[in-house]
């Protein structure tokens, strides 16, 4: 679990250009946009998803959402809207086993969503 892409990132072994960072997540955009602004906010501490949280992730847990809503303030879409999405196993089509939320907006989102 700790050697995909995102881990690598969480730990500092790749650098990417970042968004927003601080002692609990690093913030970046997404590789293949879905929207025009579409960024991923993900803990440095290797979590494979939201599912696998415990009680002492509280803080972790806390910071990953607030770093949402600061990428969506730095991004320029808090006025408009956007969506935080966290996919979580296969049904929900998690492709990297490291916990990440996506900041999505810059148009209007379908809903229910695909
Ligand atoms: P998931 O499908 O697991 O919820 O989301 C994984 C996301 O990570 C996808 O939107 C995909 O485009 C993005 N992604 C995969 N590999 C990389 C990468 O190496 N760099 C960045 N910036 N995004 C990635």
């Amino acid at each position: 679990m700790e050697d995909n892409i995102f881990a690598k990132i969480g730990r500092g072994d790749i650098t990417v250009e970042t968004i927003y960072e601080d002692a609990h997540v690093i913030a970046f955009r997404d590789v293949n946009p879905q929207a025009p602004v579409h960024a991923l906010v993900i803990p440095k501490k290797p979590v494979e998803n939201v599912l696998a949280l415990t009680p002492a992730d509280r803080e972790l847990a806390g910071a990953v959402l607030l770093a949402a809503a600061e990428v969506a303030r730095r991004l320029g879409v808090a006025e408009t809207g956007v969506r935080i999405v966290f996919n979580a196993g296969a049904d929900a089509g998690q492709s990297v086993p490291h916990l990440h939320a996506h900041v999505l907006g810059g148009r209007k989102l379908a809903w229910p969503p695909g």
